[in-house]
């Protein structure tokens, strides 16, 4: 009760003339009431609650009845009513998500198909992106995206990928981390192929700077080492797989439990990418991928060249290991979860098969065969998200003050990840898409996209 009359001061104004239960419909208002909001926020769930955005931010939440009956008891009440109200009656509002390993493409050309991809994240509810490659043009475009000019996920920008090509040497790699710090990427992203002395050299760099630094694990650095030196995000469990002796037969788990501490200790985070890679261990049948309805979004291009990079199922003895690495990866996935290590929720959208917004869906649904709970899953997509860029912004968290990023559900994803699918609408910096909104967007790009040769 002491909460919920804090809430209540934050909307209440009291003017001269005094009228007993009126409203005062207040322009720069969404609201969305009568709903079950999970806020992620101590696993804690309210029913028949309004929520309230302005200006892009969550504004307040309460309950709606008890709102309404205090400003329609208290004669000296007015009260703000927002200009639009989305009704949310048996439906639950939980943070938007965040695609914490997603790709941007080279943005120098905001053109339609750049659009298309960026609502195809947003109409599955993805309201962030860490975008794990710098390109082009992506500076403009998150801009453009942060006022209001282009509809899109926010952007969080690595800048473009130290690898055994780009780097060249220790003192080259030094140079690369300064360059990139002033242009002024969030991140450095890491690709195989660089030797120990140049990751060195790039890691001390950039934790003198203060820049932090992602991705793969090169094979002459090492889990340990790269854990050791602060490395922040192991992207794909990259790593895990040969520290673990797991790469082909089941995995070693006194390895496993060495890994897990030293993620502990190091406060790293991982970001699983399990749909994609057992894809990308040539796991799936080709006819059930090219079976997924999302498919219809992507443009012809783009379709095909997931045929072309998808040769098919492995056989014989390399289907064998490429079982005991999928299932090393869950259990490895499952232990760190277990053990409150950093899960952030990633798909490597728009990679082979990963259609934006929806790949996180199956991600998500990969994490539950693992055998995450849907509140761990649902965790590493919103608030661990908003933890890791708390310097940034705040968002991952039905609270005030969080940046107005939420999904509504027809149906409890607490019960079931798969409910995610049941997507009733999505605000993202507080602008309110309907699903009808949604779907003829979804329409229009598939429009769009028929009829191109599929081969
Ligand atoms: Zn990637």
């Amino acid at each position: 009760m002491k909460r919920f009359v804090a809430i209540i001061f934050l909307l209440f104004i009291s003017v001269s003339k005094a009228f007993a239960g009126t409203f005062v419909v207040d322009d720069a208002l969404t609201e969305i009431e009568n709903v079950t909001i999970i806020t992620m926020d101590g696993n804690q769930i309210s029913r028949d609650m309004t929520v309230s955005a302005r200006d892009g931010k969550i504004y307040a939440l309460y309950n709606t009845a008890e709102f309404k009956s205090f400003c329609e008891s208290d004669e000296k009440a007015i009260c703000l009513k927002a200009a639009t109200v989305i009704d949310g009656t048996g439906k639950y509002l939980i943070p938007g998500l965040a695609e914490m390993h997603g790709h941007i493409p080279n943005a120098t050309d905001i053109d339609q198909n750049l659009e298309d991809l960026l609502f195809l994240y947003v109409s599955q509810g993805v309201t962030t992106v860490r975008g794990m490659l710098g390109a082009p043009g992506q500076f403009e475009l998150r801009d453009k995206i942060n006022s209001g000019e282009v509809l899109g996920p926010t952007l969080y920008l690595g800048g473009p990928s130290f690898n055994g090509n780009s780097v060249s040497s220790p003192n080259q790699a030094r140079r690369m981390v300064r360059g990139q710090v002033e242009e002024g990427w969030d991140f450095l992203k890491i690709h195989p192929g660089m030797t120990l002395a140049e990751y060195d050299a790039m890691a001390d760099e950039a934790a003198r700077l203060g820049i932090p630094w992602g991705g793969h694990v090169p094979e002459d650095v090492g889990l340990a080492r790269a854990l050791e030196a602060g490395q922040r995000t192991i992207d794909h469990l990259d790593g895990f797989d040969i520290f673990v002796n797991g790469v082909t037969k089941p995995l070693d788990q006194g390895r496993l439990d060495q890994a897990v501490e030293l993620m502990l200790t190091a406060g790293a985070y991982v970001v699983p990418t399990n749909h994609l890679w057992e894809t990308l261990l040539g796991l799936p049948e080709k006819d059930d991928l090219e079976a997924m309805d999302e498919l219809k979004y992507l443009t012809p291009a783009a379709r095909r060249q997931n045929r072309s990079r998808y040769s098919g199922q492995s056989t014989g003895r390399d289907l064998v290991e490429a079982r005991h690495n999928a299932a090393n990866r869950r259990q490895i996935l499952k232990s760190l979860s277990g053990a409150g290590a950093g899960i952030l929720l990633g798909s490597d959208a728009p990679q082979l098969y990963s259609v934006p917004g929806f790949s996180l869906v199956r991600e998500m649904e990969a994490m539950a065969e693992a055998g995450l709970t849907p509140e761990a899953i649902l965790r590493s997509g919103t608030a661990t998200a908003g933890e890791f860029f708390s310097n940034k912004d705040k968002f991952g968290m039905i609270a005030p003050g969080h940046r107005a990023d939420l999904i509504l559900l027809d149906a409890n994803p607490l019960e079931n990840i798969s409910n995610m699918r049941s997507i009733a609408g999505v605000m993202v910096r507080g602008i309110w898409l309907s699903r009808a909104e949604i779907e003829a967007r979804l329409s229009g790009i598939e429009e769009r996209n028929k009829g191109g040769s599929f081969f």
